[in-house]
């Protein structure tokens, strides 16, 4: 057990899948006890039988109120990872009001709304916290049909900014992480073409995308 984190609440955001999930499993085993928010009730039900003691809250993030219902008495939590996102793909030309709409309530919007909710709680405890952001590469790169994706992670890296500078003082300390692309279910479902990757790939000195659980290596 990590001594950090023994005896931690820990609310994970995006828990069902992907890298969210793997968060868990990582925070589960370093004897955090863990509130996995996510979309699918078979992904919760699912990652409660492979956890056990972790707590599942089934909400769409995107959802404002339904979001209030569902975390607004979620109790004393001191970290939390914003990793909920979509990845709604489109050419530029052809970007619609919904997919706009969509990813910006879940990638922004449910970011600033469920660390309000712990920030509050933390702050009304006189508690030392965590915030950590899961943004991406995208922030910073243009992707072809990306413009909507791209666009919430530059504003995610700016809002984290924002936070840790309002946060910071409540000893709260607010990061983002940028990962590449990760085969998750979004990976897979984004960069399985191979011509596509290859360009990302070139980029990439290790040659391969990352995985969602990576053993950590020693030179
Ligand atoms: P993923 O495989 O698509 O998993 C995302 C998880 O978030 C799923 O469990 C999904 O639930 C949940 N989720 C999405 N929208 C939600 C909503 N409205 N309410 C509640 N839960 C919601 O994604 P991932 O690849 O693990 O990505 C995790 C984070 O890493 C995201 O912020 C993503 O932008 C970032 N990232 C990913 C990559 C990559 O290549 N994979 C690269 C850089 C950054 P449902 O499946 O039930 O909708």
């Amino acid at each position: 057990m990590e001594p950090g984190l023994a005896g931690r609440r820990a609310l994970v955001t995006g828990a069902g899948k992907g890298i969210g999930r793997s968060t868990v499993r990582a925070l589960h085993k370093a004897g955090a006890q863990v509130v996995a928010v996510s979309r699918t009730r078979a992904d919760l039900d699912s990652l409660a039988l492979e956890c056990p003691g972790v707590e599942p809250v089934c909400v769409d993030l995107g959802d404002w109120e339904a979001t209030e219902r569902a975390l607004g008495d979620v109790g004393p939590v001191d970290l939390l990872v914003n990793n909920a996102a979509v990845a709604l793909l489109q050419p530029f030309l052809d970007v619609t009001k919904e997919a706009f709409d969509t990813s910006f309530d879940v990638n922004l919007r449910a970011v600033i709304q469920v660390s309000q909710i712990v920030a509050r709680g933390l702050i009304a405890r006189g508690a030392p916290g965590a915030i950590v952001n899961v943004s991406s590469q995208a922030s910073q790169r243009a992707l072809a049909c990306h413009s909507v994706y791209c666009s919430t992670k530059g504003a995610l890296d700016m809002l984290t900014k924002v936070m840790a500078l309002e946060l910071g003082p409540h000893k709260i300390r607010v990061n983002a992480v940028n990962p590449t692309v990760v085969r998750t279910p979004m990976g897979k479902a984004n960069w399985s073409d191979p011509q596509k990757a290859k360009a990302m790939l070139d980029r990439i000195p290790l040659g391969r995308f990352a995985a969602e659980f990576e053993p950590i290596r020693r030179c």
